[in-house]
């Protein structure tokens, strides 16, 4: 398997590269030259098989010849080991009310209760594996507005040829987001609360990226989930999902409440890779980029308005790149001047074929605040079950659209234990803590307060890096 910019001038490199690589040289994002399939015989077997047997034989074509498939078995079982729930991503049925044959899909068992878990730890093991292979280290760099942040440490903790160095905007993510970040005791993991706002940690680690001496010194590298390797494992389990649901070869939807677009991506890519999709649906909260571009072709900025499901807030969808590649046949020149227009303007206007195609197989739809809150209380006052914000968006999404035929699932992307007080304020319960929240309060932090200037926090790296 050959990986390709979606810029079109960066160098086409193997797995591992563009797993080491990230962004590429061009600005462009990897994307695989050829998507593999899968059998009908191989979809069906898939209802026999283990979440991780599935991952291993989904993902296998895209690690070779990086990484052989035993190899990858290893890494994949250990990752979903540390899984909460024995099918790793359980699936259940909603009430009647919302609709027939609708369910969730459970993605928030891992280590930190969100769906980036899912890749993220897988993420850390192929780091390690190819760090170890190459007998050299990086420093990953991030910043976090909430679950990339704990997620990126439980997969990186104490795993060889690896400092990680967190940058959250301080007093600006949870109590919980904070204390599963700065409470993880190894010491290749550094936690920096940054004197400024999410957007200001971003530019941070941007400004460090683009100064390449820098970059290069410390041997500079990102989990974000522009990362390759994310999206492939995401891809898992729309397939393990369907072989759960829906009758061999029998199309189903997927609704996914979405913010930088890698999650609805992975639907993308296993529909391209055979499995039969009906309809993927963009749910978003008030800040409704991608529901416009769906309805007018158009895409256009505007302000990010907060809301009670923040991984949700964005104004541009970075992996929204990796769809139009592909939709518009992978035409980079177009891609690269309608991007290029888009930072300028703040605004890109889709080739019709583009659009059309865009249309043909998405849906999307949006929930408002009081909508949310309204879904969260009528799943509790139904089946004395909770939703987080961000899955509830989803639910209401699939909720309005009668429409649709089959069966539907929507990917429930936080466990509503992180976000209790909006839960709380729903429904008028608490919902239960794990006991692995819940002990955190009693934990000891670890974190460096730093203002809001590079030279600072390029002193801060400098120290930790391993070189
Ligand atoms: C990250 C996140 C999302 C958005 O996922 P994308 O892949 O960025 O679209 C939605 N919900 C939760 C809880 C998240 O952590």
């Amino acid at each position: 398997m050959k990986y390709q910019s979606t810029r079109g001038e960066a160098p086409v490199l193997e797995f591992s590269d563009a797993l080491l690589a990230g962004l590429a040289v061009d600005g462009g994002l990897y994307v695989p030259a050829e998507f593999p399939t899968m059998t009908v015989s191989d979809l069906r077997s898939m209802a026999e098989m283990s979440y991780s047997e599935v991952a291993t034989r989904v993902l296998e074509p895209f690690v070779s010849p990086s990484i052989d498939a035993n190899e990858l078995g290893n890494m994949i079982e250990d990752s979903y080991s540390t899984f909460r729930h024995p099918d790793v991503v359980p699936v259940r049925q909603l009430p009647t009310e919302i609709g027939n044959d609708r369910y969730l899909a459970e993605l928030y068992w891992g280590p930190t209760f969100s769906f980036k878990d899912v890749a993220l730890q897988l993420l850390g093991r192929l780091f390690e594996y190819e760090l170890t292979r190459r007998d050299t280290g990086v420093t990953i760099v991030g910043a976090t507005s909430g679950d990339t942040g704990s997620a990126a440490i439980e997969a990186c903790k104490d795993r060889t040829g690896i400092e990680l160095i967190m940058l959250h905007p301080r007093g600006r993510v949870s109590d919980v987001q904070r204390q599963q970040m700065t409470t993880v005791k190894s010491a290749n993991i550094h936690n920096v609360a940054i004197d400024g706002t999410f957007d200001d940690c971003q530019d941070l680690v941007k400004a460090m990226f683009s100064d390449l001496q820098f970059r290069e010194r410390h041997k500079l590298a990102a989990v974000n989930s522009i990362n390759w390797a994310r999206v492939a494992a995401q891809t898992v389990y729309y397939f393990t999902t369907a072989s759960r649901i829906a009758g061999p070869g029998q199309p189903m939807s997927f609704c996914v409440p979405t913010g930088n677009f890698g999650n609805i991506l992975a639907g993308y890519i296993a529909s391209r890779m055979g499995l039969p999709i009906n309809r993927l649906i963009i749910a978003s909260n008030h800040n409704d980029i991608l529901t416009r571009t769906h309805s007018s072709g158009v895409m256009e900025i505007r302000d990010v308005e907060p809301s009670t499901s923040p991984a949700m807030d964005i104004q541009v969808s970075s992996n929204f790149e990796r769809l139009l590649f592909d939709l518009s046949d992978k035409d980079s020149g177009w891609l690269v001047a309608a991007m290029n227009d888009f930072r300028s303007s703040g605004s890109m206007t889709l080739e019709k074929s583009v659009a059309a195609r865009l249309q043909d197989l998405f849906d999307a739809g949006q929930a408002s605040e009081s909508e949310v809150e309204r879904e969260i209380a009528d799943l509790y006052l139904a089946k004395k079950e909770f939703l987080d914000p961000h899955t509830a968006v989803g639910v209401h999404v699939i909720r309005e659209m009668k429409s649709l035929d089959g069966p539907a699932a929507v990917m429930a992307t936080a466990h509503p234990a992180k976000f209790n007080n909006v839960v709380e304020s729903a429904t008028g319960v608490a919902p239960p803590q794990p006991s692995q929240i819940a002990g955190l309060m009693n934990e000891m932090e670890r974190c460096v307060d730093l203002p809001n200037e590079l030279s600072a926090v390029m002193d801060f790296v400098s120290a930790v890096s391993l070189s």
